[in-house]
């Protein structure tokens, strides 16, 4: 087991030496005294502790053992004239087979410790014997991401966004692809999640905004008459850390594109992180002309109501809805009532999703403006989508 104090590195730059060595032997002593002939007690300096504890059954009542680890750390600490009351993260490293040294333990300990403490402190992990190879493998991925723009490892799909009442394509949304070198074509559900992480996010979606009104661009060109538009997608960092609005300006008006063909997407999470910074960037984006619009409605756990105060244009229904309406009537209810609010709150709805001809019929009876889903189209690479684009022209001939 390796605990580290969450507050070490505030408390060095706070109180001397001394004080600090009082405090971490005061730590040690109840350590020590707590754990006593189970097992062995090290202390590591800079506010970490280990614990090898001599039988793995301990293990059995792990909840109560970290409960009681955190509890030694929670009683106050007084301290010329301060009192301290600790936090720690936790890392234990359970003996796997083949990995039975106390050294390969103590790794297994090391890693589960970096991913506690990446949840921000107070918090634990128990190692499953492949922490290590886990944390390789994702530092691995981390560092391809990084690289993954400047490569030109990033693709662009398509998918087809349709008129609800007559299949007629509108415009498609923009997903992102990786083409690793080794791997092929990675989606986003695995990669995304890490470079929202990272950081890599922010480089990447930046790209993903030019790419997009590029393509749509280059459409718009080729297929007057179909008045294309383009659905991007914009992460949690994107938001925050790159002129969100600057960029979409600048890319605009470079691919002479005008803003209302633009639609960006965010899902309630983004929202969630800073209100009032989202409200206003989105505010800004609807000055500039652009439409935004609130992604996967359903699957977070706020209400509509107050999703309003942002000023989203569009309301796309999760999938989850749109499956479970045949096999749950009431969420049927649910997703009739989320439309007519959507629409009486002055935005318009897509259903996501769609795949059956029965799903179709619903969410049309419902209300829905717009259907996007395998039933009218995969996601299709930019070569593919234009071949469906020319299949369209020629289906809109008269
Ligand atoms: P999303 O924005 O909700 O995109 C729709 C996802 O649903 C796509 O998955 C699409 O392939 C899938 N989908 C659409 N219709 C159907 C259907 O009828 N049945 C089923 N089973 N699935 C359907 P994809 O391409 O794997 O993207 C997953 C998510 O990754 C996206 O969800 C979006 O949140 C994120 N993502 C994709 N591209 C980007 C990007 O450029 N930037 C950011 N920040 N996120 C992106
Ligand atoms: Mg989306
Ligand atoms: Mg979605």
């Amino acid at each position: 087991i390796r605990i580290r104090l969450d507050q070490i590195k505030k408390i060095r730059n706070t109180i001397d030496d001394d004080d600090l060595e009082t405090m971490l032997v005061k730590y040690a002593m109840r350590l020590k005294a707590y754990i006593g002939q189970r097992g062995l007690v090290a202390s590591f300096g800079a506010g970490e502790f280990g614990v090898l504890l001599e039988s793995a059954s301990e293990m059995h009542h792990a909840a109560d053992l970290i409960s009681s680890l955190r509890t030694l750390f929670q009683r106050p600490i007084r301290m010329a004239g301060t009192e301290l009351i600790g936090t720690v993260s936790i890392g234990i490293g359970l003996p796997v087979a083949g990995r039975l040294t106390p050294a390969d333990m103590l790794r297994e300990a090391e890693t589960a410790l970096i991913e506690a403490e990446s949840e921000g402190g107070n918090s634990f992990r128990i190692s499953d014997g492949n922490y290590h190879d886990n944390l390789m493998h994702r530092i691995q991925l981390e560092s391809e991401l990084n690289r993954a723009t400047e490569r030109g490892e990033l693709e662009l799909f398509y998918q087809p966004i349709v008129s609800i009442d007559n299949g007629r394509v509108k415009g498609f949304e923009a997903l992102m692809r990786w083409r690793h070198p080794g791997r092929g074509l990675v989606s986003p559900g695995e990669f995304i999640p890490i470079s929202e992480e990272s950081g890599a996010i922010v480089e990447m979606g930046t790209w993903t905004l030019t790419e997009a009104v590029r393509q749509l661009q280059d459409w718009r060109a080729a297929f007057p008459e179909l008045d294309l538009s383009m659905n991007v997608n914009v992460s949690a960092r994107q938001f925050l850390e790159s002129d969100l609005v600057f960029n979409t300006k600048t890319c605009l008006e470079h691919f002479e594109v005008s803003a209302q063909n633009l639609k960006l997407e965010v899902t309630e999470s983004v929202a969630m992180g800073d209100p009032d910074h989202v409200r206003e960037v989105l505010e800004k984006l609807k000055e500039l002309g652009v439409a935004r619009a609130l992604d996967d409605f359903g699957t977070g756990f706020s209400s509509l109501s107050y999703l309003h105060t942002f000023p989203y244009s569009t309301l796309k229904i999760d999938r989850s809805f749109v499956t479970s309406i045949q096999s749950n009537p009431r969420n049927g209810e649910i997703v009739r009532l989320v439309i007519n609010l959507a629409h009486s709150l002055g935005m318009d709805t897509v259903a996501e999703g769609i795949e059956t001809e029965e799903e179709l019929d619903v969410l049309r009876e419902f209300g829905a403006d717009l259907a996007q889903g395998f039933m009218f189209g995969r996601p299709l690479s930019a070569a593919e989508t234009r071949d469906f684009l020319e299949s369209q022209r020629a289906a809109a001939m008269p």
